[in-house]
């Protein structure tokens, strides 16, 4: 099912326009054809772009390398997240032409489009923009669109290089092992401003969903605001929208409900921020709960505040068994998004005496919970629920239905 959204423009909300529309005059500085990698890279370094999907990497510095295809990770993985899909309904002619322009600097001779087959709207706009690309191009290079699961962690960068070009890389790998660069929608909009509109990096596409209240619109909407300046914080959004401020047991998120970061009302929106979550109290059971720590996922922390938070007896924490500890600390998924079955961490944390469990996994490793806790008569939380309640959404629990997908 997709979801309901909304598009308003940051000068419809803050009554001004943003830098992006004031520049909107000055565009058009040529095609894709005409465009010169080292100077398109240098103007890249200059503008400050960075991955604006989450990683915040230096956008030039990937594209200062040789590729054979680019993807565009149209994954919007998230739930209640719908800006990127957005962007294509709208936009989808800008977006390939970034796509193309990236193309272009890492001398790739093939692209794709990856996105979830839901997404009717965007996979249609997408598809006529594809189309119009190759028909224009007959000698290359070449276009295309793969379609995705609906599951979770679909838009993860090793999830995505695995289900369109099917290899699967190590956790301790770089997309760029199988020479393949993974660039999001938005980037690629910010790609082709910079170097075909001359617009500067200034602003970041956001949703904003779950307690909305004020805005004038329902729960199961998400609003997605194109082009807040980067900097605007939290309670200037919610002011504009004249969203209710949360109250002191609400919650708020800079993220999706998956991976987002707890914040304050005065954050800032960064380059990558995807988007302002508001829920309700998180969790309401004493315990004794029992964490299972997932990669991709709400970190130990966060779980742990969660519990904190209602005052919960914690009975101990596990980690699910496909997360493997990188040098630096970070998590990953071995194989992301496909579970490797949950029963023994459930078994050890009932053994530990949990009543109920806190987790935060994929849509395939909560498929694997719930087939055997509530058998042991143990209540599941996961991370997402409060903000996919408040946003009017199912929650995250058995998966039933066929992920099967046509390409
Ligand atoms: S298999 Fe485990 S670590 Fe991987 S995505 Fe699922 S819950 Fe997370």
């Amino acid at each position: 099912m997709t979801r309901k959204h909304t598009i308003l423009k940051a000068s419809e909300i803050f009554g001004e326009s943003t830098p992006q529309e004031q520049m909107h005059a000055s565009s058009d500085q040529g095609g894709t054809d005409t465009i010169d990698a080292p100077s398109a890279i240098s103007a890249i370094r200059q503008s400050g772009l960075v991955g604006m999907g989450g990683a915040g990497y230096p956008t030039w510095k990937k594209l200062a390398k040789s590729y054979s295809v680019v993807i565009a990770n149209a994954a919007e993985c998230e739930p209640l997240l719908e800006h990127n899909v957005a962007r294509l309904e709208t936009d989808s002619d800008r977006v390939v032409s970034g796509l193309v322009l990236a193309m272009k600097i890492v001398g790739a001779s093939r692209g794709i489009v990856a996105i979830k087959s839901k997404n009717t709207d965007a996979l249609d706009a997408l598809t006529a923009s594809v189309r119009t690309f190759n028909d224009a191009h007959p000698s290359g290079p070449l276009l295309s669109v793969s379609l995705l699961e609906d599951r979770y962690p679909v838009g993860d960068a090793r999830a995505v290089v695995r289900d369109v070009l099917g290899t699967l890389i190590a956790p301790t790998a770089h997309t760029s092992s199988v020479d393949a660069l993974l660039l999001n929608v938005e980037t690629l909009l910010r790609i082709h401003e910079v170097l075909l509109e001359n617009r500067p990096v200034a602003t970041k596409d956001i949703t904003v969903a779950g307690l909305i209240d004020g805005s004038g619109y329902e729960h199961d909407t998400s609003l997605v605001l194109y082009d807040v300046p980067i900097g605007t914080t939290i309670r200037q959004v919610l002011d504009a929208l004249h969203i209710a401020t949360p109250g002191p047991d609400d919650q708020l998120l800079l993220g999706g409900p998956y991976m987002g970061d707890a914040a304050r009302l005065d954050d800032p929106i960064a380059a990558t921020s995807g988007g302002i979550m508001i829920a309700g109290p998180e969790l309401r059971d004493r315990g004794p709960v029992g964490i299972i720590v997932c990669a991709c996922g709400a970190s130990q922390d966060r779980l742990t505040a969660i519990v904190d938070a209602e005052g919960a007896q914690l009975a101990g924490t596990v980690t699910c068994k496909n997360v493997v500890t990188l040098p630096d600390g970070r998590l990953k998924c071995a194989n992301p998004g496909i579970c490797p079955g949950q029963a023994q961490a459930v078994l050890a944390l009932k053994k530990q005496g949990a009543a109920s469990l806190l987790i935060s996994h994929c849509t395939d490793c909560t498929n694997t919970v719930m087939q055997i806790a509530p058998k042991l008569g143990m209540r599941v939380h996961h991370a997402t629920d409060a903000y996919l309640r408040a946003g009017g959404e199912h929650l995250i629990r058995a998966h039933r239905i066929s992920q099967t997908t046509h390409q």
